[in-house]
């Protein structure tokens, strides 16, 4: 026996707690009517996890709680505990005892517990299933529906076969596997449809990382090409500079010897400026010596000339002399003569107003006057002359005298100013020939340097391409560090190759043609101007966007498998699981027919009774729709065949009649009691609640219904609601139940005697 006990607590009418314990294969449960009989019996359906408050007989959850009555007050809460003895394990958990308990709470809450732990409803079913006890309630027949299963449709029918035949249990597995696989179909979908959203962004991002690698890839290059670049600049630049140094330092030491030597020539040239001084100097002599000549000349002239002049008064004289012999014929010049009269006019102008010693003294003064004229006249005249002469030859003579001292002076000038010309001269003839050397020097100096500054100048054009060459150099390798990353500046460690690989020399690197340096930076502007149109900034991020999204893409790739997988998986398990229920399904009727059969030729005293299965017809239209004088074929297509069910097949002994609209009440209930035996006889559930099950049988029907209890007792555990005398005889233990004036249903385990008593 596997049922212990049920404690009911503030269910229903029980506002005091009652246990029942079942210790005997038949209870019964008898009490006078509206005692709460039948709530024993719904106390069952409860604690089993019913849901539906309609089949407890009850509005709302609170109806199912104790509700007071006079001088009782409501309960709180309505609990139910079944216990089961679990030695035997029909209960898959690993205790002897488990106790199932279920509380409901005026908030509607409700709480399951299995041996006190508390848990889900869901746990309660599983549970219970496993052991053959369903909630539906196949084994617990409520009053009134001992023909349920007869009024029942087709499909209904066979949902309670097969919750009696345990495919309840597959049932749920298989609806859960629907459940499950309609959940991976819909994360499928979803999964789906987040790959379809992200897979632009994967490509754009793929779009991009591909660039950003296609640009990596060009900066690798580039940053190779950089290195041999800058490395074969740089050793051509420091030869380029070691060369010009070497070329340009003799030419700058011959310069300078040069420049030392025409500064010497130019000092010699320089001097030579003092030869024009000298010329003037030359000159200036030149001039005085014609000046002193001039002078000489001159004197010579002005000496020939008085030396005539004295010639001509020499012979003057001698002629005066010679005439002063014979001087009466004298002449007087007239101006002496006049010069006497105004003389004599003088004095005599004073006569006027002289007296006689006066005019006496005028007299003589004219008479001396003219005495002296005469005596002046008369002798000295012929002297005088000739002494005016010796004193113009002695004049002369003085002042030949005086010119041929200064001739003898002009004379030594001359001397003196002609020595100093042909001195001055022959300086300037020997400076002359200095010159012509310090010239030809210059010349000399001066085309050399040409020549040296010729090539100067080409170094120092190479030296400012140098430099520019170096200043690009150096921009080069900031833009290179800028675009490439300063790895490009790392190529101190590169050494250009042969193509066999043997490194080449500083001689082959410096002396290779410039062009080839100059395609090397064109192929890495080249490159530069692709990377710059390239325009992929921010790489990292993106590629660890890309990395993210297309794990992320990945993982939901392995998801719809992984739910593809399960998806398969579930359906496998529905065909297994359709495939169990159909063979099970199929045995377990055929199995129960075998049963039905036996127990309705027992109840009926022959007779045939067996479930068929048949296929729900569904009708496309009803028949009220059907046009009047639609024949029965034309309805028969308007058919459709549905889900399989189970139809009552039937027919009593010695009466024609088929079909179950044609039984009686009590024919009904008996049909429906074979059937319901039938099904417990085959997969006995641990035990059976009958509430008045038997209600509707006479005496003689119900002696045969207590021997099919009787026969069904030996599989499984009965409790019997029932006022039947006949079945109250059957069971071992009987409580009964009253109701007092407070409304409280009690409990009382009484003697069979006593039930019938307490039954009324
Ligand atoms: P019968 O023999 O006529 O079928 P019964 O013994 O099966 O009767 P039940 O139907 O079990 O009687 O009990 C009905 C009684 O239970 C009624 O008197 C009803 O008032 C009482 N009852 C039902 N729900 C509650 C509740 N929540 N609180 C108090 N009493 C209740």
């Amino acid at each position: 026996m596997y049922l212990k006990s049920i404690e009911i607590a503030g269910f229903k009418s029980f506002g005091k707690k009652a246990i029942l314990d079942f210790t005997t294969p038949i209870t019964g449960v008898v009490g006078p009517n509206g005692s709460g009989k039948s709530n024993v019996a719904e106390a069952f359906r409860f604690v089993l996890g019913e849901q539906s408050i309609k089949s407890l007989r009850g509005k709302r959850a609170e109806d199912l709680i104790f509700n007071g009555g006079k001088d009782s007050p409501r309960a709180n809460r309505a609990s139910v505990k079944l216990v089961f003895n679990n030695a035997e394990r029909i209960l898959s958990i690993d205790f002897d005892e488990v106790a199932i308990e279920r509380v409901v709470n005026r908030d509607s809450s409700s709480e399951y517990l299995i041996n006190g732990s508390p848990v889900r409803l869901k746990d309660i079913i599983e549970l219970l299933a496993g052991a053959h006890i369903g909630a539906s309630g196949h084994q617990i027949i409520s009053q009134g529906e001992a023909d349920k299963i007869l009024n029942a449709s087709i499909r209904d029918r066979r949902e309670m076969i097969e919750d009696a035949l345990s495919l309840k249990v597959f049932q749920y597995k298989k609806e859960e596997s629907i459940r499950k696989l309609e959940k991976t179909e819909e994360n499928t979908k979803q999964v789906e449809s987040l790959r379809r959203e992200i897979a632009p962004h994967i490509r754009f991002l793929k779009k991009q990382v591909e660039k950003i690698e296609k640009a990596a890839e060009m900066r690798t290059e580039l940053v190779s090409r950089y290195h041999e670049y800058f490395r074969r600049e740089e050793e051509y630049l420091a030869a380029e500079k070691k060369s010009i140094m070497a070329e340009k330092s003799p030419l700058a030491a011959e310069r300078e010897k040069l420049e030392r030597e025409l500064a010497q020539a130019k000092l010699v040239l320089a001097a030579s400026a003092s030869k024009d001084e000298k010329t003037g100097e030359v000159m200036a002599v030149e001039g005085k010596l014609k000046d002193a000549r001039a002078g000489k000349d001159a004197l010579s002239r002005a000496i020939g000339r008085i030396e005539g002049e004295i010639s001509s008064l020499v012979r003057l004289v001698k002629k005066q002399q010679e005439a002063s012999a014979n001087a009466l014929q004298k002449t007087v010049e007239l101006s002496s003569v006049e010069t006497m009269a105004r003389e004599i006019d003088l004095e005599a102008s004073a006569s006027a107003h002289a007296d006689t010693g006066a005019l006496k003294g005028i007299i003589e003064s004219i008479r001396k006057i003219v005495r002296n004229f005469i005596e002046k006249h008369k002798a000295a005249e012929a002297k005088q002359e000739l002494s005016d002469l010796e004193h113009e030859i002695k004049r002369l003579e003085e002042e030949k005298k005086a010119h041929e001292a200064n001739m003898a002076d002009a004379a030594r000038a001359e001397t003196g100013l002609a020595e100093e010309y042909a001195f001055l001269k022959s300086e300037i003839e020997k400076e002359k020939d200095s010159n012509r050397d310090a010239e030809k020097t210059m010349f000399r100096i001066v085309a050399e340097e040409n020549d040296i500054r010729g090539k100067l100048s080409a170094i120092d054009a190479r030296e400012s391409r140098l430099r520019h060459d170096e200043e690009e150099l150096r921009r080069e390798q900031q833009e290179g560090s800028i675009i490439a990353g300063i790895q490009a500046l790392h190529f101190k460690d590169f050494w250009p190759t042969h193509a066999g690989g043997t490194p080449l020399s500083v001689d082959e690197i410096a002396n290779e043609p410039r062009a080839m340096q100059e395609d090397r930076r064109r192929a890495i502007e080249k490159i530069k101007i692709r990377l710059e149109d390239a325009g992929v900034a921010g790489g990292d991020d993106v590629m660890k966007e890309y990395k993210e999204t297309s794990e992320r893409d990945l993982f939901l790739e392995k998801e719809l498998a992984d739910l593809a997988k399960s998806s398969e998986a579930l359906k496998t398990l529905i065909a297994e699981l359709d495939e169990k229920l159909a063979t099970e399904f199929k045995t377990g009727v055929a199995k129960i027919n075998g049963e039905f059969q036996k127990f309705f030729a027992a109840m009926f005293g022959g007779g045939t009774a067996s479930l068929a299965v048949v296929k729900e017809k569904k009708r496309r239209r009803s028949d009220t729709e059907l046009p009047a004088g639609d024949d029965s074929e034309e309805l028969a297509e308007a058919e459709e065949e549905g889900e399989e069910g189970l139809e009552i097949e039937v027919s009593l002994p010695r009466k024609k009649i088929r079909g179950l609209m044609m039984l009686s009440g009590g024919e009904r209930a008996l049909t429906s009691i074979a059937l319901l035996f039938a099904i417990s006889a085959v997969n006995p559930p641990p035990f059976i609640i009958l509430d008045e099950t038997d209600a509707a049988l006479d005496e003689a029907n119900s002696k045969k219904y207590g021997d099919m209890i009787a026969a069904l007792s030996e599989y499984s555990q009965l409790i019997l609601i029932t006022h039947n005398r006949e079945t109250m005889s059957r069971a071992g233990v009987i409580y009964g139940i009253t109701m007092g004036a407070d409304g409280v249903s009690r409990l009382l385990s009484i003697q069979f005697e006593e039930a019938v008593q307490v039954a009324k």
